[in-house]
């Protein structure tokens, strides 16, 4: 894919960028290196200091930074801003509770003596330069959650971000270093995805995230297998949505739309698949596809846009190519179903309603990255559990119920990484956040995000004699 900005709402190229040489990404490694050999050494109040700087010009640049978003990747300008709000905020959290989150952990005294300890404890140190790899539908967020922790954590990141947001990718570079970090804390390399290997592969890198589809975490991972470096995988999802019979139908059929269709429907965690009880299966049906309906599609640009392109117009066919197999076995598609009339430019794809789902169409198995909710009618908790958890993904789920039996079961019974009641999934700074089976391993944010990339180291001191 070449490195350019293409404007999803015309198909417009506007820049186009030169990829670095493998030479010059050598060199970016090295100042890297060098820099996390000083870096390391800082206190947690220094680094707190630079990234509450980070967080306040990026607040001051959240208009212009939302723009350079939407143009690269269409999402509506309105919520551009809100993610750029949103990092500042991580960030900050992660400024004010680093040191805590890494701080000196000591077994109990009893323990410690057993062990033969004068004194001992757990120290998580930092690692060294980190390798991010990152998706373009998040362009901020994805890479805020990683640089957030790495910095404080005394990490340097290298940043490899998708081929189509090269100016959300120099932004960020950009913003580091005038928030003060030193140079080399956090690079930005113009690289293709076949250029990762070398990068990965180099001594002085010595983990890797990515965040992105199911091949490009294979390869990563494979690559770092043999090479054996830690990587945290945050792959694709197709989250269920059970709605059960006690639930306030209204407001599930609305938190649905937007779980569905947030970021023109290309989010990892948006419900794809909704379990609907039959018992309220027609009152929450009729609600959700005149919701569905309504919602605007047009230029994000305009803040009264619900709905913008989709990022790529390979994307647009892939999505198009699942809803027709889902037809062709049998689906209908109770509104949209294709390209939106009056929508001649760009990579538009109307919000869609499928009903009548079965187990032999490619989308119950895969990940619909577009506006298009696939529909299953339920008759007990039992089986939306089963029908949720038959898929290979196990990102997060979301389950609408007032029954606290019921809320036993899906607690135990999902399998996701996150279990969300009456409400849909969202990240926060403070919870942990991944998935399991082919959604990935591993976990961002919280303690357990900044833990992911740190030496967790034992120290332990020996008994004098006579102590
Ligand atoms: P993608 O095609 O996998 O790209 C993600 C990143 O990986 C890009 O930087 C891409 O570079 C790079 N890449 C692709 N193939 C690679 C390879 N073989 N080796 C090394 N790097 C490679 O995914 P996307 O289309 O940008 O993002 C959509 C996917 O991300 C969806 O599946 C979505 O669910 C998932 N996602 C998951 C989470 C989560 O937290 N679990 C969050 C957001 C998105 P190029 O752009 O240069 O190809």
């Amino acid at each position: 894919m070449p490195i350019a900005t293409v404007n999803p709402a015309t198909g417009e190229t506007l820049r186009t960028f030169d990829a670095l040489s493998a030479e010059e990404t050598e060199q970016r490694i090295a100042v890297a290196h060098a820099t996390f050999l000083q870096y390391r050494t800082t206190e947690f109040s220094e680094r707190a200091r630079l990234l509450h700087r980070a967080a306040d010009l990026l607040d001051k640049d959240q208009d212009d930074i939302a723009r350079t978003m939407t143009t690269e990747m269409g999402k509506p300008v309105a919520a551009a801003r809100a993610e750029a709000a949103k990092c500042a905020k991580a960030m900050r959290w992660y400024a004010d509770n680093a040191a805590a989150l890494l701080a000196d952990e000591h077994p109990s005294a009893a323990d410690a003596a057993d062990s033969g300890a004068s004194r001992v404890y757990t120290r998580y140190r930092p690692l060294g330069v980190v390798l991010a790899v990152m998706p373009w539908n998040f362009p901020l967020w994805q890479v805020v959650r990683f640089a957030a922790p790495t910095l404080m954590a005394g990490n340097a990141g290298l940043l490899k971000h998708a081929s189509n947001v090269p100016q959300t990718a120099l932004y960020l570079e950009d913003l580091f270093r005038r928030a003060g970090f030193p140079h080399g804390c956090f690079q930005t390399l113009l690289i293709g995805s076949r250029a990762v290997e070398a990068v990965l592969r180099d001594p002085r890198v010595v983990a890797a995230t990515l965040t992105g589809s199911e091949p490009a975490g294979r390869s990563v991972a494979a690559v770092a297998g043999d090479e054996v470096k830690k990587t945290v995988l945050e792959l694709g999802g197709s989250d269920p949505y059970i709605v059960m019979p006690s639930a306030d139908i209204e407001r599930a059929a609305a938190t649905a739309v937007t779980a569905r269709v947030q970021n023109n429907g290309q989010s990892c965690i948006a419900a794809k698949r909704f379990l609907v009880h039959t018992d309220v299966y027609d009152t929450f049906m009729e609600h959700f596809t005149t919701r569905m309906g309504a919602l605007k599609v047009g230029d994000p640009l305009d803040e009264s846009t619900d709905i913008g392109p989709l990022a790529t117009e390979q994307g647009r066919t892939d999505l198009e190519e699942l809803v027709a197999d889902a037809v062709r076995l049998g689906a209908t598609a109770l509104c949209g179903g294709g390209r939106p009339t009056g929508q001649d430019r760009g990579w538009f794809f109307a919000p869609t309603v499928l009903m009548g789902i079965t187990t032999d169409m490619r989308i119950h198995h895969e990940e619909a990255f577009g506006p298009v909710a696939s529909i299953y009618r339920v008759t007990s908790a039992a089986e939306a559990v089963e029908l949720a958890n038959d898929t290979p993904f196990g990102l997060s789920s979301n389950v609408w119920t007032r029954d606290e039996e019921e809320v036993d079961l899906f607690a135990r019974d999902l399998e996701a990484g996150g279990v969300f009641f009456n409400g849909m999934t969202a990240s926060h700074p403070a919870l942990p956040f991944g998935g399991i089976k082919r959604s990935g391993y591993g976990r961002e944010l919280s303690g357990h995000g900044i833990r992911e990339f740190c030496n967790i180291t034992t120290v332990w001191h020996g008994a004098e004699p006579g102590e």
